[in-house]
C-alpha cells in the first residue's frame, strides 16, 4: 500500500472545517435566526412556486432582488450585489480586494468566519483587540495598513455597535477596501450603511437571514458604488442565488415587510427584557444591538453543555480577548444567547439557573 499523499493545498493544511454544534435541540437559541418564523406572504410565495422554478436556472444576478434591495434601502439597483448568503458576498469580496500574501485585518472578538475566508483566499489574518467599551481601535487596525478592513456593526459575539466616529476615521484613512459587515443592522439603532454612498472604497455586508428568517434560503447582499459591487459580482460566479430563494426574498421584502418589522420590535423588546433578567441573576451582559446578548460568565463551555442536556442551545466562548466581567474574572468565557419568542428564552433562562447550580 502506498502512503496517503497530501493532495489538498499547503495553505489549506491547517484550516478546520467550520463545524460549531448544530445538532437539533428543543430550544434552540444559538445561531441568532429568527424563532418567530417567517412572514405568511414568504409561505405563500414558497409553497406556490411554479415548477420552472425549480427546473429552470435561477435569474444569472438576481436582477429582481437587486431591484427589490436597492429598493428597501433606498440606493440604485447597480449599488447591490446579492450572493449565497452574506458569508459568500464575503468570501466573494476577500477575493476580489486584495491577492494572496496580502493582510486583511479585522477586530478580535469578532465573526469567527473572517479569518476562515482570509486564509482560504491566501491572505493573511491579523486580529486587532477592541478596546475596553468594544468599539474597534481604529488607530491600531489602520497602522496593520491592510489591503481589507473588516468591520462589523453590531459585533458578533459582542453584540455591541461601533461609534460613528471610529468607523468614519477606518473609512477616511484606510489605503485599500472597508468591508462593513452588518448582518444586524436591523435590530440596531444605527444605520452605518450610509457611510457607503460617500465612499468609492466600503462595502456594506448585509443578510436576510436574520431579520427576515430566510437563513435556510441563503441570501446575503452588499451595498456599495457600482464599481465596487462590481468587482464582488464577478468574484462570486452566476446563479448563487436560487429561483426559490429569490422568490421568497421579494415576498419578504413586498408583503412580508410589515411582519419583518413587527417581528424586529419584539426580538429588540426581549433583548431588554434578558439583558434586566441576566442582570438580575448578578451577571453583566453586554449592551447589545443586536438579536442576541452576550454575557461573561466563568466556564461557558461546560455550561452550555449543561443547558444542552436540559433541551437548551446556547453559544460558549471561551478565550475571547477583552471581554472581561466586571462582577467576576470569567477569563474571556461567554455564553451568547439569542433572542426568540419570550417563552424560548425564558427556557434558556431557566437551563442557565440550572447550569450556574441550583439558585
Ligand atoms: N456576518 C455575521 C456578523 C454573522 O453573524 C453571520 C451569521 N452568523 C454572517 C455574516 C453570515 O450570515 P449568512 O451567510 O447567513 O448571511
Amino acid at each position: 500500500m502506498t502512503k496517503p499523499t497530501n493532495i489538498g493545498r499547503e495553505s489549506y493544511r491547517a484550516i478546520e472545517l467550520y463545524a460549531p454544534d448544530r445538532a437539533p435541540c428543543r430550544v434552540d437559541l444559538s445561531d441568532n435566526t429568527n424563532c418567530w418564523g417567517i412572514a405568511p406572504a414568504v409561505e405563500e410565495a414558497i409553497r406556490e412556486a411554479s415548477i420552472p422554478t425549480v427546473t429552470r436556472y435561477p435569474n444569472l444576478y438576481a436582477a429582481s432582488l437587486k431591484e427589490a434591495l436597492g429598493h428597501y434601502l433606498g440606493v440604485s439597483h447597480d449599488r447591490i450585489v446579492t450572493g449565497c448568503g452574506s458569508d459568500d458576498i464575503l468570501d466573494s469580496a476577500i477575493r476580489a480586494f486584495a491577492e494572496p500574501g496580502d493582510v486583511i485585518v479585522s477586530p478580535d472578538p469578532s465573526f469567527a468566519m473572517i479569518p476562515i475566508f482570509a486564509r482560504m483566499n491566501g491572505l493573511r489574518s491579523v486580529a486587532v483587540p477592541l478596546t475596553a467599551a468594544y468599539d474597534i481601535d481604529a488607530d491600531a487596525m489602520l497602522a496593520t495598513d491592510a489591503r481589507i478592513i473588516y468591520l462589523c456593526s453590531p459585533n458578533n459575539p459582542t453584540g455591541a455597535a461601533l461609534t460613528r466616529a471610529a468607523v468614519e476615521r477606518v473609512v477616511e484613512r484606510a489605503r485599500g477596501v472597508v468591508i462593513l459587515d452588518e448582518a444586524y443592522a436591523e435590530f440596531a439603532s444605527v444605520d452605518l450603511s450610509r457611510i457607503a454612498l460617500d465612499s468609492d472604497r466600503v462595502l456594506v455586508a448585509r443578510t436576510m437571514s436574520k431579520a427576515f428568517g430566510l437563513a435556510g434560503l441563503r441570501i446575503g447582499y452588499a451595498t456599495g458604488a457600482p464599481a465596487l459591487v462590481g468587482e464582488v459580482e464577478k468574484s462570486r460566479g452566476p446563479y448563487k442565488v436560487s429561483a426559490i430563494a429569490e422568490r421568497a426574498a421579494l415576498a419578504a421584502l413586498g408583503d412580508g415587510l410589515e411582519w419583518a418589522r413587527q417581528h424586529i420590535a419584539e426580538a429588540k423588546e426581549a433583548r431588554t427584557r434578558l439583558t434586566a433578567e441576566l442582570e438580575r441573576r448578578g451577571l453583566a451582559p453586554i449592551r447589545s444591538e443586536a438579536n442576541f446578548v452576550l454575557v461573561p460568565i466563568p466556564d461557558a463551555n461546560a455550561r452550555a453543555r449543561h443547558m444542552r442536556s436540559l433541551g437548551v442551545a446556547v453559544r460558549p466562548f471561551e478565550r475571547l480577548p477583552t471581554i472581561s466581567d466586571p462582577l467576576r474574572e470569567s477569563g474571556g468565557s461567554a455564553l451568547r444567547i439569542s433572542v426568540g419568542p419570550w417563552d424560548m428564552v425564558e427556557a434558556a433562562l431557566a437551563a442557565l439557573d440550572a447550569a450556574m447550580g441550583d439558585r
